[in-house]
């Protein structure tokens, strides 16, 4: 079967790469891809935000699937334009991709069938938004509730910086129309994870849960950035509390999506926050894989990939048992100079040929030249996995790779997973 996957990031390598692996696989097509997903599909240059060519070319081709990795054609409706093509599309429609393209939407949903999450108010006008910030105190949770390419929200530790952030998202703008609403949040505690399902309708069959690094510096210093590198499983967490966001937070979101008329096909990832008392709550809902979470759960995956997207496309995702591999994976993304904020493209980079066993490296953002040149081409340039029998021999084999590839202002965290070895 003929496959086009949709988005050109490590994320999209890593679907890329795991789909590759099935036998029932025939060419794998991506738009618009990366050069090392080029490696192992046909890179097709259609921009994400091209629905209708998109479906022409799907059509052309005579696809038997259609796999959507990045949140924004999601919200866009990706799904639903695809309909008139009859071929049978791995991800949320727009009324289900709203859980995470609507924080409003999100803590409405979760409020009303009281599912575990921190406490909130919006609002969609400045001064009454002021009003209850000074009458809440910091720390408190600054949220803008459009997509906001994971900057629109500002952990406010003072008033201050509340007071800021909250002028910047509904009197600047600086995220637009993301912004025209806001959602105040309390502030919580704890440990973050990261759990994500494949979902179709009320099933759920959870994936092996991760653990991501926000902050672009060691030591969580630094300004946000989509992602400097995660780890999978997390050996530091305790698996009733994993089964106990399954259970509380998971499943019944499904079961609440079905219930407003709105069921969610594809992946659903939850951001959770573990409190100090062991108790998970919701910070964020994705309506896809994470990137980098993906980069470290599929190469766990031992089940068929295709399988999977199969089952859940044809409602048969019910009888498919999930098998996970016993090893552990960490993911060290590898980043341009000056990411998250500018930064250049088109330096050279060295190393890459060097393979080493029990590595993978997933590209985000390459290109390659004329000469056959590895240049980068993004933020984020490359995902370097290591797979070991523990997290501390992966994340060593993973750093180890990582050391022999260059590229001029590459820079990356030196502390991936040292959460879970403390
Ligand atoms: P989000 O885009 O909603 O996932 O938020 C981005 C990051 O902000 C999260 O990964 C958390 O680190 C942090 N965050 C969001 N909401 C809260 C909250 N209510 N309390 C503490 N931290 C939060």
């Amino acid at each position: 079967m003929d496959i086009l996957v949709i988005g050109g990031g490590g994320r999209e390598h890593a679907i890329v790469w795991a789909l590759s692996k099935s036998p029932k696989a025939g060419t794998i097509y991506c738009a618009p891809g990366n050069a090392g997903i080029g490696q192992l599909a046909e890179c097709v240059p259609i921009a994400v935000s091209e629905f209708e060519k998109l479906a022409a070319f799907a059509v052309e081709k005579q696809v038997g699937l259609i796999v959507v990795g990045p949140d924004d054609p999601l919200a866009d409706g990706i799904v639903d334009a695809f309909d008139e093509t009859g071929i049978p599309v791995f991800g949320p429609r727009k009324n289900a991709a709203e859980i995470e393209g609507s924080k409003t939407f999100m803590k409405d949903l979760l409020h009303k069938y009281s599912i575990p999450t921190a406490a909130y108010a919006k609002f969609d006008d400045y001064e009454s938004a002021l009003a209850y910030l000074r009458q809440q105190g910091a720390p408190i949770v600054v949220k803008a509730d459009g997509l906001a390419a994971g900057k629109g929200v500002t952990v406010a530790r003072t008033l201050e910086e509340a007071e800021q952030a909250l002028s910047d998202i509904m009197q600047s703008k600086v995220f637009g129309d993301a912004g025209s609403r806001v959602v105040i949040e309390e502030f919580l505690e704890g440990q973050e994870m990261s759990i994500l399902a494949f979902v179709d309708g009320e099933t759920v069959k959870p994936m092996s849960a991760a653990q991501d690094h926000k902050p672009a510096y060691d030591d969580d210093r630094g300004p946000n950035t989509g992602g400097m590198g995660t780890y999978s499983p997390l050996p530091h967490i305790q698996p009733s509390i994993i089964e106990e966001a399954i259970e509380t937070i998971i499943k019944p979101t499904a079961k609440a999506m079905v219930a407003e008329g709105r069921p969610f096909r594809g992946v659903l990832f939850a951001g959770l926050m573990i409190s100090p008392d062991g108790r998970p709550k919701t910070i964020e809902f994705n309506a896809r894989f994470g990137d980098p979470e993906t980069q470290v759960v599929l190469p766990r995956l031992k089940t068929d990939l295709l399988e999977v997207f199969l089952s859940a496309v044809n409602g048969t995702l019910a009888d498919l048992e999930l098998e996970w591999s016993d090893e552990a994976a960490v993911c060290v993304i590898l980043a341009s100079g000056g990411y998250p904020a500018s930064y250049p493209k088109g330096i050279a980079i060295t190393g890459l040929e060097d393979e080493q066993d029990s590595t993978i490296v997933f590209h985000a953002g390459t290109a390659r030249d004329a000469e056959g040149t590895w240049r980068t081409n993004g933020g984020r340039v490359l995902g370097v996995v290591g797979l070991g029998t523990d997290i501390a021999s992966a994340r060593a084999k993973a750093y180890e790779r990582a050391e022999g590839i260059t590229f001029e202002g590459k820079f990356n965290r030196t502390d991936i997973a040292l959460k879970a070895l403390r």
